[in-house]
């Protein structure tokens, strides 16, 4: 029996984003979209995790859902059918990624997600599964429960949303609750054996980026740092987000480079 039914699809950046209905009448999103890169085509499939989401940062629009609740590993797993469903033609010599970032954070649901996790790698064996999250303070045994997926065969790609170098700024940023501190999340990103883990930064206007900082707690050689840009919402006009300048993003892009950091940049899709 069906879980989710489609209340409304828009155009977004690169593909289409569908709003669903879980059978409770709350409103998650899921997406599908090509990225295209040099290496060739990939459609990601983007789920969400839960209907709303407790971390409350400051720029998400969740912040304007009223209600929390995170999803089955059924409702997981249903929205990428859904996806596949809705348009099974869709660039299908694309490589796969299932994008676990869409709404919520999975280490807040990690049961569900670790069970829903499992299921893809048997179900999609060649996709990348890409779990993102901002690092609440957990209980021990998400990130030990994604290593041993990963060293059972499923190709995980593990990203932390940082933002700033900064512990505090972190807190302010996602201020609902503890937020593990960068030395945290370097000790574990230090010890994921698998392929690098991304630490995601948007660089806000007024916000710390300081490399020594990230130097002390990440080894280059077990890191991506990828450089991203806001997308706008009304929450990030409410709170008034800007991106920096284009030289205080380029000033700290040379120091992570000079530190030996492997870089990424968001592109725009075309
Ligand atoms: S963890 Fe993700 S979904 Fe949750 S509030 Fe922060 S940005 Fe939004």
């Amino acid at each position: 029996m069906k879980r989710l039914s489609l209340e409304s699809q828009i155009s977004i950046k690169g593909g289409t984003g569908y709003f669903l209905r879980t059978a409770d009448n709350l409103r998650i999103l899921s997406a599908d979209t090509l990225l295209c890169e040099t290496s060739g085509a990939t459609r990601k499939i983007g789920i969400s995790v839960s209907s709303g989401c407790r971390v409350g940062c400051r720029y998400c629009f969740t912040n304007k859902y009223s209600c929390y609740r995170q999803l089955s590993q059924r409702e997981l797993c249903e929205q990428v059918s859904f996806v596949l469903e809705r348009n099974p033609t869709f660039e299908s010599s694309s490589a796969l990624k299932v994008s676990l970032k869409q709404m919520g954070d999975p280490a807040l649901n990690s049961r569900q997600v670790l069970a829903a996790l499992r299921l893809f790698a048997g179900d999609y064996p060649d996709a990348m599964l890409v779990v993102s999250t901002s690092a609440p303070k957990i209980e021990a045994g998400f990130f030990e429960g994604l290593q041993k997926l990963q060293d059972s065969g499923a190709n995980i790609r593990l990203q932390f949303s940082c933002h700033t170098t900064s512990d505090a700024e972190r807190g302010f940023l996602s201020h609902k609750i503890p937020m593990m501190s960068l030395a945290e999340i370097g000790v574990v990103a230090n010890r994921w054996n698998g392929q690098r883990v991304t630490l995601n930064f948007v660089v806000f206007e007024g916000y710390s980026y300081d490399v020594e900082v990230l130097e002390k707690h990440f080894n280059p050689d077990k890191v991506l740092i990828k450089i991203n840009y806001i997308d706008r919402n009304t929450q990030t006009e409410k709170n008034e987000f800007r991106d920096v300048v284009a030289s205080q993003k380029h000033a700290f892009v040379e120091s992570l480079q000079r530190a030996g950091y492997k870089l990424a940049h968001r592109k725009l899709f075309a």
